[in-house]
């Protein structure tokens, strides 16, 4: 089968022809039909996680059919769809992931991280870390809400009842995140870089009740803010416009230093707070969430062979939506 990997940091992706994997007891066989780009992906091909294999197989959000199971009696019959997330697998049986936060597990492993992604024909997962996807999502919009949507709605769930929400970096998560939050009645504030009018035009078409440069404050003080640009001086920037009692999530996987602050910005009990990874119950109530309300989901299709080009785009602020690649 064919699949692009990485063999070094810095490096570009190889387009090879490798040995279609087979899938062990508790694993699928999966045809895939989309995956998404993540900025996780461009992290890990710019050297930022160290704690991934080499070489590997990039992709975490990866939407495919069942083509076999390794188990006689495996959990998705042949021919489901399925989508697989980042977290590939638990222990289950540390501290963490007998309460309930298994995102956090010392022994966890990544899809197309420790373990080859979607970024090919064919990848296996273990079966019970794939996901049912709503039907109301072709494979193409699928994709993202696997990461994107998902590390999304985690930030969204610890920004608690916020009222006025802050986005700082209006990419693919903030994009589906910004309905989500629209449909519930909150208020969306998008932050995006300086001067790129066309991204904030971009966010206020997705629900954005105001959208203008990281560098202006919102009209109103923020109850909240999620950070997905992986620019530690936005963490600051957020905190000057969040109200006391507020939060700043940060959520993504890798961040610039965040600058030194006068502590009178913390104060009055505001936080700072990380997301890290996804949960299995994250992804099934997200889902299901995803499921009642209808997101539109802006999306530019590549042929896999095209990854390189994708995380070129992503790395230059080009996409709008999310990069999804077709094998
Ligand atoms: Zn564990
Ligand atoms: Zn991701």
């Amino acid at each position: 089968m064919k699949a692009m990997r990485l063999h070094a940091a810095h490096a570009p992706l190889r387009e090879e022809t490798v040995a279609e994997p087979r899938p062990a007891p508790g694993e699928v066989l999966i045809k895939v039909s989309a995956c998404g780009v993540c900025r996780t992906d461009l992290h890990l091909v710019d050297g930022e996680l160290p704690q991934c294999s080499s070489p590997v197989t990039p992709g975490h959000e990866i939407v495919g059919t069942v083509v076999r199971s390794g188990s006689a009696q495996g959990r998705w019959k042949e021919g489901s769809r399925v989508g697989v997330p980042w977290l590939a697998w638990t222990c289950g049986e540390c501290l963490d992931c007998r309460a309930g936060r298994e995102n956090l597990c010392p022994r966890a492993r990544f899809t197309g991280c420790h373990v080859d992604g979607g970024y090919a024909e064919y990848t296996i997962a273990d079966e019970r870390f794939c996901l049912a996807l709503p039907e109301r999502y072709g494979d193409e919009q699928a994709a993202p809400l696997l990461c994107a949507g998902l590390i999304g709605y985690r930030s969204y769930l610890k920004a608690g009842d916020a009222k006025n929400l802050g986005i700082y970096g209006f990419g693919a998560a903030a994009h589906i995140l910004a309905q989500v939050a629209h449909a519930e009645g909150r208020s969306v504030f998008a932050f995006t870089r300086s001067n790129d009018l066309e991204g904030q035009r971009f966010a206020r078409s997705f629900g954005a009740q105001w959208a203008g440069g990281s560098d202006e404050s919102p009209p109103e003080p923020l109850d909240a803010a999620i950070v997905f640009a992986p620019v530690g001086a936005l963490v600051v920037a957020a905190l000057k416009s969040v109200r006391k009692g507020g939060a700043v999530i940060c959520g993504g996987i890798h961040m610039s230093d965040i600058p030194s602050f006068p502590y009178d910005l913390l104060w009055g009990e505001r936080r700072i707070e990380s997301v890290a990874n996804l949960t299995r119950e994250d992804g099934e109530r997200f889902l299901e969430l995803a499921g009642k309300i209808p997101i539109r989901i802006e999306t530019t299709l590549l042929p896999l062979a095209r990854a390189n080009e994708a995380l070129a785009a992503l790395r230059e602020g080009k996409l709008s939506g999310a990069a999804v690649l077709r094998p």
